[in-house]
């Protein structure tokens, strides 16, 4: 086990690519084994005095406050040296990792197999865990229905398996939620526990895909929306759905003036060919998109960064995601927080129909005329009812800029909790927002019993969902 800094005064304050404040943080204390967690969490918890635990996996949640806690006083445990896959089963579905296993490895073991991992477009070295307990979104859905068991430190140091888990020579089939009531979702956005292993599934590899790319004017956005719900309701889709505004098209490296969906089609040979000439035929009909391209046929230019990576991630290869995310925030993975580009995140989830998505964009428009600061936004449809809208913020990174993104943030906000819009994923300086957004009371007293119960020794820090 590696610490540093474990001291009465506070670590010289670390940077994060979104500028926010930094916390002060007491030490970083790098366990190797879940024994050594174990040990750890017992430690903290023989006092009540003193700085509490937060626990990340590779530290990379960029845009939401990648390391930074939520509140002073913490000790980092970063448990990205537990890094062992293992268990892997192509059969049954699943692979039990560490929190250190990266997307880009666990990607790279499946490659040629009849299995992928559901990945995500951030960095091949961010933490499948990582992403899946911050409840992230990959290109074929959200990581929580990948997540079906969790190996857990409680703040007395216990060790608990809930969820599904493979048992021995007869792994069974999986069944997240086990009999009675599932604990499983208790340690996701959670400070009640330490996760030090999980088990995700892993899809099976469809024999054929196509991606196609459609695009659209601004004025025709409502419309175009409304039947690219049409076409995810009557299953012409597969995995999430994507469409881009021409500023998150440019903030990520891709091509074009106008929205441009992103949308796969994936099955067999026949039933591709059938359900892309099926999609050419309705965008055809509909009159609403101003060319359709197919992969197969018209493969993305080599300097569209995000056509090319995204047509890999659908495929479950995050391998292109860096060079995509040189161009958001203009560094490698290993270097993004301390020289990258100013990077922030707003994540509401907000309904998938063409007038939610036209507000949400006019809100957007709303804060570039306020704040000068013009957002970007990306629609990635879930499912026919809900998308999950990533709106980014790039800002060069200086304080002037800093304060005027962090406004704009700020206003975005306010204007989305007006209209109902409300985040799924907080970043490290709104927490405080909880309040506002989950709820029923009741319930969320009754998470605080939950802790006060666990954890009366507030072994772990209260986080950015506390
Ligand atoms: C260009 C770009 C594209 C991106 N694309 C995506 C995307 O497609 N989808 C997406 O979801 N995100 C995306 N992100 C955001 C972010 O980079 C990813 O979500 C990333 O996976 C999070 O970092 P991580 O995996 O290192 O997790 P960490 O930072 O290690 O963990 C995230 C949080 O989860 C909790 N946590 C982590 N590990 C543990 C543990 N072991 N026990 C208890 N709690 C824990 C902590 O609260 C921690 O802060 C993108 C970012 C950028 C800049």
């Amino acid at each position: 086990m590696r610490a540093v800094g474990e001291g009465s005064k506070p670590l010289p304050p670390g940077a994060n690519v979104s500028m926010f404040v930094p916390r002060d943080v007491y030490g970083v204390v790098r366990p190797r084994t879940v024994d050594e967690v174990r040990d750890i969490v017992r430690a903290f918890a023989r006092t009540e005095e003193g700085p509490r635990l937060q626990a990340l996996s590779t530290g990379r949640n960029w845009g939401l406050g990648s390391r930074e806690p939520a509140r002073d006083g913490v000790v980092t445990l970063e448990l990205g040296g537990l890094d062992a896959v293992r268990e892997l089963s192509v059969e049954g579905g699943w692979a039990v990792v560490e929190p250190g296993v990266t997307q880009l490895r666990l990607a790279e073991l499946l490659a040629g197999t009849g299995r992928m991992l559901n990945v995500t477009a951030s960095s091949g070295h961010t933490s499948v865990l990582g992403n899946a307990v911050d409840r992230g979104v990959g290109l074929r859905r959200q990581r929580t229905l990948d997540l079906v068991g969790l190996e857990v430190v409680l703040p007395d140091g216990e060790l608990i398996r809930t969820g599904w888990w493979p048992h021995g020579e007869h792994p069974g089939a999986i069944n997240p939620q086990g009999l009675g009531p599932s604990p499983l979702a208790l340690f996701t956005q959670s400070d009640l526990g330490i996760v030090t292993a999980g088990v995700v599934r892993l899809l099976p590899r469809p024999e054929a895909q196509c991606v196609l790319r459609l695009g659209f004017g601004s004025g025709r956005l409502a419309e175009a929306v409304d039947e690219l719900r049409r076409w995810t309701a009557q299953g012409l889709v597969s995995g999430v759905l994507k469409v881009y505004d021409p500023v998150s098209t440019r903030s990520y490296g891709g091509l074009g003036d106008e929205y441009l969906t992103h949308l796969c089609v994936s099955g067999t040979e026949r039933s591709v060919a059938a359900v892309t000439r099926v999609v050419e035929e309705e965008a055809e009909e509909s009159g609403l998109f101003t060319r359709v391209l197919r992969s197969d046929e018209h493969p993305p230019a080599p300097d569209d960064l995000v056509a090319r990576a995204v047509e890999r991630l659908y495929a479950g290869d995050p391998s292109r995601n860096e060079a995509m995310l040189r161009s958001a925030v203009g560094q490698e993975a290993d270097r993004v927080d301390a020289e990258g580009g100013g990077w922030l995140f707003f994540l509401p989830l907000i309904p998938f129909t063409g007038p939610s998505v036209a507000r949400a964009q006019e809100l957007l428009d709303r804060v570039h005329a306020e704040t000068g600061i013009r957002p970007g936004s990306t629609v990635n449809a879930l499912d026919p009812d809900v998308v999950d809208l990533v709106v980014s913020f790039r800002f060069p990174r200086t304080e002037h800029h800093a304060r005027q993104a962090h406004r704009a943030l700020d206003r975005t906000y306010e204007l989305f909790a007006e209209a109902g819009f409300h985040p799924y994923r907080l970043d490290s300086d709104h927490h405080a927002w909880m309040d506002r957004f989950s709820g029923d009371p009741a319930a969320r007293a009754f998470v605080r019993r939950l802790k006060e119960t666990l954890d009366p020794r507030r072994v772990i820090a209260p986080g950015r969902y506390a």
